[in-house]
């Protein structure tokens, strides 16, 4: 992770939450367009948090947007980009 990125994912939990400037928005978004690793995180936590919200509401999440973060966290994974989520499915296939 570069000075850059570290930067950058202090400013990922305030964007998602729309907590920040006008300027830092453009600084991260600016970024996220470049920098597959840090959008595969802002795109899960962003997508989390709308679960969460929706959950707050007491609304069910509908199964489409289950299924969307499903398959981008797939998607991720198999690209080979750095992920947090230990992929165990993943490993006992490489025997
Ligand atoms: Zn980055």
């Amino acid at each position: 992770m570069s000075g850059d990125c570290a930067e950058l994912y202090q400013l990922l939990d305030a964007y998602v939450d729309g907590e920040l400037s006008a300027g830092e928005c453009e600084q991260l978004k600016s970024h996220l367009v470049e920098c597959p690793s840090c959008l595969s995180e802002y795109e899960r936590d962003a997508l989390l948090k709308a679960l969460v919200r929706r959950s707050c509401q007491c609304e069910e999440a509908p199964s489409t947007l289950r299924a969307q973060i499903l398959t981008r966290i797939s998607t991720f994974a198999s690209d080979g980009q750095t992920f947090r989520s230990t992929t165990v499915t993943t490993v006992t296939e490489l025997d």
